[in-house]
């Protein structure tokens, strides 16, 4: 589900995460392994506030494995702890406890020179809509606590989820905005699925996908629809429109005369690519 970001909205988000961060020792930043950065709040750093931070590649299941190797090895090199995960199958997951204590090592020192015991380290996730923070949530709760699927409005009182012996976590995601300004950045949000299709033309979407994924994963695309000529200019709208229309043939998206439904081709489209029927595939890349 999709939250309409007002101004009104941002502050509030904001600063409720603000609130939050002040009960916590380590956010947890969960992105789209598949667009890593049109999945994150442009404002983030800002945000945080300087917290130790983490950054979580999500779905990196459905993500193209060299290319989410290559966003790891940035995050890294930019400062931060980084890692693949799956929340739905908890692939990577029994590693965050782990990565939180060696990013507060230098804290949880100074206290055990002092004799102080450390307590739990305590741990917020945040994230845009349906990046998985709940999966992520149940994941490590190892449990059903949080609904997926977001519910804006409704606040519940939040909890401590017990992660191990070492972590607590929020039971409440700080949800983000995504980046609206950008018309590129909604075209990647929808093809996965992240934002709801009454926001941008579906024909609009399905073209957005068909040219990226001629160009970059052309094989599994002509493979799944049978396709056989590749565009020969990315540019060019009609040869993006014929590989559109071939795949609504291939599917039977016809109407009276032989035309082809382009919505219904889109639509057909974009199902079976969002469920992975396509393959594994990254919208952004690094360098
Ligand atoms: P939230 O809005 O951030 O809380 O997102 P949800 O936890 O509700 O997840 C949104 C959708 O993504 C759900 O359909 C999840 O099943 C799916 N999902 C979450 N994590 C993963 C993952 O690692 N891989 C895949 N393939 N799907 C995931």
């Amino acid at each position: 589900m999709t939250i309409q970001w007002f101004p009104g909205h941002m502050t509030r988000a904001r600063r409720q995460i603000q609130e939050k961060l002040k009960l916590i020792d380590v956010a947890i930043e969960l992105v789209d392994a598949r667009l890593p950065l049109s999945s994150r709040n442009p404002m983030i750093d800002d945000i945080l506030q300087g917290k130790p931070r983490m950054i979580l590649l999500n779905k990196a299941d459905l993500a193209d494995p060299a290319v989410t190797r290559e966003w790891i090895d940035y995050f890294k090199q930019e400062g931060y702890a980084a890692v693949a995960i799956d929340a739905s199958t908890g692939q990577g997951v029994k590693e965050i406890p782990a990565m939180a204590r060696e990013l507060l090592q230098d804290k949880i020192e100074k206290q055990l020179a002092k004799g102080v015991n450390p307590r739990a380290i305590r741990a917020l996730i945040v994230g845009i809509p349906n990046v998985g923070k709940s999966t992520l949530i149940n994941r490590m709760a190892g449990r059903n606590i949080a609904a997926t699927g977001d519910r804006p409005g409704i606040t519940k009182g939040q909890q401590w989820i017990k992660v191990g012996s070492e972590m607590e976590l929020l039971d409440t995601p700080g949800i983000l905005w995504p980046k609206f300004e950008d018309q590129n950045v909604g075209y990647r949000l929808a093809m996965t699925g992240a934002i709801r299709e009454e926001i941008l033309n579906i024909e609009d979407i399905a073209f957005f996908a068909v040219k990226y994924l001629a160009k970059y994963y052309w094989e599994p695309l002509a493979e799944r629809f049978e396709l056989e000529e590749a565009p020969q200019d990315f540019e060019n709208p009609d040869e993006i429109v014929a590989v559109m229309e071939a795949v609504g043939r291939k599917r039977g998206c016809l109407v009276s005369g032989g035309r082809v439904d382009l919505e219904k081709a889109s639509s057909v489209l974009l199902r079976e690519l969002r469920a992975g029927k396509l393959g594994r595939y990254s919208l952004e890349s690094p360098y």
